[in-house]
């Protein structure tokens, strides 16, 4: 497991390396802003603890930065006791978890394992391919953050095709797995819903024409894109 810390305080930051050392994590430290933020658009990193008050860019302006830019790794924010305001924000900011100063290392650590069981468990349910991303259990698609307003139908052929990125489905299976035809109805419903969809993704953004998720291949089926 890999994280990064960013933290100004040495004496906070030494104490927090040596107790995920310990543990048998890798632990990347920065002790600013500016390289912080840096390090994590690196990505690569399974958890980031990140102090809030930080000389360069502080700890709410990384989180955001780091979400609006589609970034998921989960976040835990050190904060100190008087910060309360900037605990609510950083939840607000998509911030997993805090914690307050002083802490021992013991409970850092383990709300860092709670976090990475929830969110591997949240993954299970989250299928992302591109710039789709799409949820199993509030049964919502996202395109670049924003909601894809799908029928049940659409959302199963989506989740169908999504669920294989890259392979070619026949409109026989996609018959099957989201119809429940074990026949070919001669019709093109398949065509039809798969071209709803496409225009329901172009319409939040310009796909260009050729470039939807959601490929056709001549004479067989669809796929889609990885
Ligand atoms: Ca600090």
């Amino acid at each position: 497991m890999n994280v990064l810390l960013v933290e100004d305080e040495r004496k906070i930051a030494d104490f927090v390396c040596a107790g995920f050392r310990e543990q048998g994590f890798l632990v990347e430290h920065r002790d600013n802003g500016t390289a912080g933020f840096e390090a994590a658009s690196h990505g690569g990193y399974d958890v980031i603890v990140l102090d809030i008050m930080l000389p360069g860019r502080d700890g709410l302006s990384i989180l955001k930065g780091l979400r609006r830019a589609g970034d998921t790794t989960p976040i835990l924010l050190l904060t100190a006791r008087n910060e309360l305001d900037d605990r609510i924000e950083g939840l607000s900011l998509g911030a997993d978890d805090y914690l307050a100063k002083p802490f021992f290392v013991e409970e850092l650590i383990a709300r860092v394992h709670a976090l990475l069981r929830r969110v591997s468990g949240e993954r299970q349910n989250i299928l992302a391919v591109g710039d789709l991303r799409l949820d199993r259990i509030t049964r919502t698609v996202t395109w670049h953050g924003e909601a894809v307003d799908l029928t049940g139908r659409e959302f199963n052929l989506i989740e169908y095709l999504m669920r294989s990125p890259g392979r070619v489905l026949t409109r026989t299976q996609i018959l099957e797995h989201v119809w429940g035809y074990d026949f070919d109805p001669s019709t093109n419903v398949v065509d039809v819903c798969i071209q709803r969809i496409r225009k329901k993704i172009a319409s939040l953004g310009a796909v260009a024409e050729g470039e939807s998720p959601i490929e056709s291949v001549r004479g067989v089926g669809y796929r889609f894109r990885k």
